[in-house]
């Protein structure tokens, strides 16, 4: 029996390939072994080439996609180096609506299948021996008859990554930067009652997370608010992320959505703009003002972590107007907040209107943009600076009570980081992600020069967000207090004493805990409920003393 080997290069170690298993599982009957193997980008093109060489495959299929179309490009020449007969086949969204220029680039490639895969996939395995055609391009059936991708030979493999879930494919809308407002991604719906016993499958094994990847999930309130139900009555440790519209939410969705268990839902929301004339020449459907006001529900509801996104370089969307939305959406006091930046993706109309918003963008994956009418690339590179500082302060939450106050002494959110990247440019600092003793030792430093009146308070602040991060009974230097340590040294024994009269666990754990008092009248009038001590442990519970 020949070998089919279905691989998926994927952003990440975590990652699952959600396109390949369909594949596999539509084309079962057919007389094939068929084989799933997923590697990532991380991996160097000629590891994977290895991967592909040990299976030995007479055909293998890619999926291509915006994070690993740079690798496939590498990848292709060598491939037939090694098994020089073996049948080379495309898919996905980088090379589904440009199949032209990719044979023509590319003469290893065999075949190319465009759109959505399925039917494309099995018509070629069915007929290869007389096809003429090198691009197939077959219409699927309604996405209800495509089965369901996964099997119980995936888990637990699996379990601990991202498990991707389509409840439905296609979208309603049509905004120009995206692929799915194509006239033919059609918005279809998988059976309720599938849904529901797919869904129970992936509970049974486990699994740590279920993304939907529905591209607006509760684009139809009565379908969405269905399986919100289903999935508010289960017990269940799994989580569930989804992509939605706020302004969608209605009465109904909030009774619903208040009693989840905390933790459970993710929500991820693209706000893109609050600019109405960039979200109306994108052709994207959106009433901010109700936005923001069911965004604020949820935030205020405090159960669903909530993930909110920024686009930069939308058409009409100039400096000034980008800071508006930025600080509208940082009032919003979502999780994270994702400055993204507007990209130029083949197949979309905005393509093809680049010429007249004046975009320019990289030629490379992921499309970025350059530069636009209304931006220019030093306001490009900055905010691409300002994404940095928002990810190590804003989004990691290792800074939330500093932040918090000190956003307040500028004159809006956005100056505070702009002002935060000028002394950090000043001051020759590196942006480095997770180094926290670090990045706390720039923030005071920035402290120090802009509020030093204030810095006693601050200090308090920044010493409380350490808690949290140290893990450990460790105070860096630079925030590390003689008193607390006095108090520590003194109290220590009477404290594990009356610890262990009523809870002996936490009286192990105490070696380890961090002691936090704070020194400054301001923080104790703020925080009444901190004011004396506050023990936080290494496992991420606190005392209050
Ligand atoms: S951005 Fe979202 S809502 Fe807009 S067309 Fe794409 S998937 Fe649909």
């Amino acid at each position: 029996m020949e070998k089919i080997l279905l691989l998926g290069i994927n952003a990440r170690f975590t990652h699952t390939n959600l396109a390949i298993r369909y594949l596999r599982n539509y084309v079962v009957e057919l007389p094939y072994q068929t084989v799933i193997k997923e590697v990532t980008i991380k991996q160097t093109p000629f590891a994977i080439l290895q991967e592909i060489w040990k299976i030995n495959p007479q055909i293998l299929a890619i999926s291509v996609y915006i994070w690993n179309v740079e690798i496939v490009k590498v990848l292709l020449p060598d491939i037939k180096k090694v098994l020089p007969k073996v049948i080379l086949l495309l898919g996905g969204p980088e090379v589904s609506f440009n199949g032209s220029d990719w044979l023509r680039n590319y003469p290893e490639i065999d075949y190319i299948i465009a759109g959505f895969g399925e039917t494309g996939f099995k018509y070629f395995l069915e007929n290869r021996k007389i096809l003429t055609e090198k691009i197939i391009k077959i219409p699927n059936p309604h996405f209800s008859e495509i089965p369901f991708p996964y099997r119980d030979e995936d888990f637990p493999e699996i379990n601990g990554k991202y498990v991707y879930y389509e409840a439905s494919r296609g979208c309603a809308f049509r905004c120009s930067y995206c692929l799915s407002s194509r006239d033919d991604q059609k918005l279809e719906f998988r059976k309720i009652t599938d849904v529901k016993n797919e869904l129970n499958f992936l509970l049974s094994k486990k699994v740590k997370i279920i993304k939907f990847i529905d591209r607006t999930f509760n684009s139809n309130s009565q379908f969405s608010r269905e399986i919100w139900k289903f999935l508010s009555n289960l017990e269940t440790q799994t989580k569930f992320h989804f992509e939605i519209h706020p302004s969608f939410l209605q009465e109904e969705d909030f009774s619903i959505l208040k009693k989840i268990k905390p933790g459970i839902f993710q929500f991820e929301i693209g706000i893109q703009s609050v600019n109405p004339k960039a979200i109306s020449a994108i052709h994207r459907k959106d009433d901010w003002q109700k936005s923001k006001k069911n965004i604020f529900r949820l935030v205020k509801m405090a159960n669903i972590h909530l993930h909110v996104d920024l686009i930069i370089g939308l058409p009409y969307d100039t400096f000034s107007e980008i800071i508006n939305s930025f600080n509208e959406i940082f009032e919003l006091q979502a999780h994270h907040f994702q400055l993204g930046f507007l990209k130029i993706l083949t197949g979309t109309p905005l393509q093809e209107e680049k010429d007249k918003f004046e975009i320019l963008y990289s030629e490379s994956a992921p499309y970025q943009v350059l530069q636009t009418k209304w931006l220019n690339y030093e306001e490009i590179i900055l905010l691409q600076k300002i994404e940095k500082l928002l990810n190590i302060y804003y989004n990691s939450e290792k800074f939330v009570r500093t932040l918090e106050e000190l956003v307040t002494k500028f004159e809006h959110p956005f100056a505070f980081f702009r002002e935060l990247l000028r002394f950090f440019e000043d001051n020759h600092f590196d942006f480095i992600i997770k180094n926290w003793q670090k990045n706390a030792f720039h923030l005071l430093k920035f402290i120090q020069s802009k509020l030093p009146d204030r810095s006693g308070f601050f200090i308090d602040c920044l010493r409380y967000d350490w808690c949290k991060i140290a893990g450990s009974h460790y105070y860096p230097d630079f925030i590390r207090s003689s008193e607390i340590d006095d108090f520590r040294r003194k109290n220590y024994l009477l404290i594990k004493q009356k610890i262990e009269e009523k809870n002996s666990h936490f009286g192990l754990q105490l070696k380890k805990a961090v002691f936090f008092k704070p020194l400054t009248e301001e923080f104790k009038k703020k925080y009444p409920e901190e004011k004396n001590i506050t023990i936080f442990f290494p496992n991420g519970k606190k005392l209050i003393l």
